[in-house]
């Protein structure tokens, strides 16, 4: 981005936190994003995805997404889960965050990762929709956290398979 949205001169700077124009003065602030996931637990498997679309189609996933403006991260959460399995009527436990990059489509967006754990107490009849191509149960001392698609979610799984352990 070069071009100034606002007076239309190639005056246009970046710095990592903002666009800045040195002809009038517009700025445009890359704010990070807040995305949430889910460490989904039954009788000591995890709920894995495997990724339908790019970033880093087939590598495996959390369920979870961008959490939309005016949400809480619950909510979010609760709609993910819906659309992406409709899985519905879960209670999801703080757990963790942690920082991302995830480039899309030539921008590279900053996100903080909101991580939830569930417990569920039953197993429940899982539609892959959206951006799951499908899910697996991987038993967690068999969860390689080195798997998954993002940073983020490696160190977050790194945290939690050391958690349990403890
Ligand atoms: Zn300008």
């Amino acid at each position: 981005m070069k071009f100034c949205p606002r007076c239309g001169q190639a005056s246009l700077a970046a710095s990592p936190k903002f666009f800045s124009c040195g002809a009038c003065g517009f700025t445009l602030f890359q704010n990070v994003a807040a995305t949430v996931a889910a460490i989904i637990d039954f009788e000591g498997s995890i709920l894995v995805a495997v990724r339908a679309e790019d970033p880093d189609a087939g590598k495996l996933d959390l369920p979870g997404g961008f959490v939309d403006p005016g949400e809480t991260a619950e909510q979010a959460l609760r709609r993910e889960l819906t659309e992406e399995l409709n899985l519905r009527d879960v209670t999801p436990v703080y757990f963790c965050t942690y920082p991302n990059i995830y480039p899309y489509k030539s921008v590279t967006y900053h996100t903080l990762d909101v991580f939830f754990t569930i417990e569920l107490l039953r197993m429940p009849k899982l539609t892959p929709a959206d951006d799951v191509a499908s899910i697996e149960w991987v038993k967690k001392e068999e969860l390689d956290p080195q798997d998954f698609a993002f940073s983020s979610m490696r160190a977050a799984l790194s945290e939690y398979t050391r958690s349990n352990r403890e």
